[in-house]
């Protein structure tokens, strides 16, 4: 029979939290309870007909009561603890959720970013061109770049990506494109399973749009120039211009100087579009330094597999006949954004190093689950993107979450159950149904027992 102390397992945890000094558990009566399950078993054990002499009876009648006062003590101790608002605190893996909901929008407003600037340099060069230029710029005011506004599809959608199959939509008043999905191949697809915005996926073989050779029926191309799609970025333009600036150029005499505002403007939009694009670019380098750090799979760089994503599509789009301009800057991102994990890989590396030499047993981690809630707090804030990432964010979890809920949706089969010979449990789609009889059951076996 078991005593009711921690034995055997005592050394083995101390030595444990010896060598993770960076877990913070104390050994002390509050923190260890002794409970054990021999009376259990013999409870088990007597309706399966076993016979017990009297003595040994009494010895787990004791052993029950030991370990129904131990959870007892346990539950009292738990209940006397401060509330601790969980929601508050990010784990390790909601972080880990957060960071990968974010890789898309991050990816998809820094192209946007990239975008504006074009936009916005291509009409500093336009004012100084001609002289027609700038009165046609100076009579409207007019400087549209554009925000991402995300839209919702209610169910996964497969398109075609190939060139053939998209529109390369023309983005007023500039001479920058933007690419639609214009062939829906599978409106409304309902297979499991598909990682979404990202290509090739070998799941789509399996979309009902393809035939026997995995060529899609509806627009004939290959299933790996396929993806599923589950919202899509709707641009609202507005104008860099704002009424104050159009009410300071209006104010100045000479064209010339009304040029200097108008440049002038358009510049510091510039300078705040490439801080604020560095910004979101540091934050994705420490998100994915976070990722690889508190792996438990591979490590898998899902900025850089969406960023060559995006360029795979651009390049399409230039072979087209369309500008380079977002060609480069993404590459230019990738090679920045590449680089600068490399760097900071490094330097992680370094300090863990030299905390290991050091063996001061305090353990600096580079960045907490917490840590991760202020940067995508920070990404928010942006004054020109903020809103952006965080609808884009809202909407991309949504949608995740839902298609979790169906991608983890699991048959209850009642009848091989009942064939194996075990009851039916009081699990409803709502949870436990306390009325129902084994529940009850279950809970009555946890009185003090006494016989
Ligand atoms: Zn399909
Ligand atoms: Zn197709
Ligand atoms: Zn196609």
């Amino acid at each position: 029979m078991t005593i009711h102390r921690p034995g055997d397992t005592l050394p083995t945890l101390t030595e444990l939290l010896n060598e993770n000094k960076d877990v913070n558990i104390e050994l002390s009566r509050h923190t260890i309870y002794c409970m054990d399950n021999e009376s259990f078993r013999f409870l088990c054990a007597i309706h399966n007909g076993i016979k017990f002499e009297q003595d040994d009876k009494h010895n787990f009648s004791v052993s029950w009561d030991k370990s129904v006062a131990e959870t007892n003590r346990l539950f009292e101790h738990i209940d006397g603890l401060k509330p601790h608002k969980t929601r508050d605190s990010l784990s390790l893996n909601d972080a880990r959720k957060v960071i990968l909901n974010l890789t898309k929008p991050l990816a998809d407003i820094s192209k946007n970013v990239q975008t504006n600037i074009a936009i916005i340099n291509d009409k500093m060069i336009e004012i100084t061109s001609s002289k027609e230029a700038q009165k046609g710029l100076l009579d409207k005011l007019y400087v549209p770049i554009n925000d991402l506004m995300p839209v919702g599809l209610n169910y996964p959608r497969t398109v075609c990506t190939s060139s053939t199959c998209v529109k390369y939509h023309k983005i007023p008043e500039t001479n920058a494109s933007k690419i639609d999905y214009i062939t829906h191949c599978h409106k409304h697809c309902g297979l499991t399973g598909v990682k979404p915005e990202t290509y090739p996926n070998p799941e789509l073989q399996h979309c009902a749009a393809m035939d026997a050779n995995y060529n899609c029926e509806v627009c004939r191309c290959s299933w790996d120039k396929h993806m599923h799609i589950t919202y899509e970025n709707k641009l609202v333009p507005k104008n860099v211009i704002n009424q104050t600036t159009r009410d300071l150029i209006n104010s100045k005499k000479s064209d010339e100087e009304k040029v200097k505002v108008f440049i002038e403007e358009l510049d510091n939009k510039v300078k705040a579009l490439k801080q604020e694009e560095e910004q979101i670019r540091s934050v994705a380098v420490q998100f994915g330094i976070f990722l690889k750090m508190n792996a438990i799979c591979p490590y898998n760089d899902s900025l850089k597999d969406y960023l060559m994503v995006l360029i795979g599509l651009e390049k399409d789009k230039v072979n087209a006949g369309g500008n380079d301009k977002t060609l480069n800057s993404l590459k230019a991102m990738l090679d920045k954004y590449t680089q600068e994990v490399k760097v900071l890989e490094r330097s992680v590396l370094e300090q863990s190093i030299l905390e290991q030499s050091m063996a001061s047993g305090e353990h600096v981690s580079v960045l907490c689950p917490d840590d991760i809630n202020k940067l995508v707090q920070s990404l928010y804030k942006l004054k020109e993107n903020g809103k952006q990432i965080q609808d884009n964010m809202n909407l991309c979890s949504a949608s995740k979450a839902r298609m979790q809920s169906t991608y983890t949706e699991t048959y209850y089969n009642a009848r091989q159950y009942k064939r194996s010979g075990i009851t039916t449990p009081g699990y409803r789609s709502g949870g436990y149904n306390e009325s129902d009889k084994s529940v009850k059951q279950a809970r009555s076996i946890f009185k003090p027992w006494k016989w």
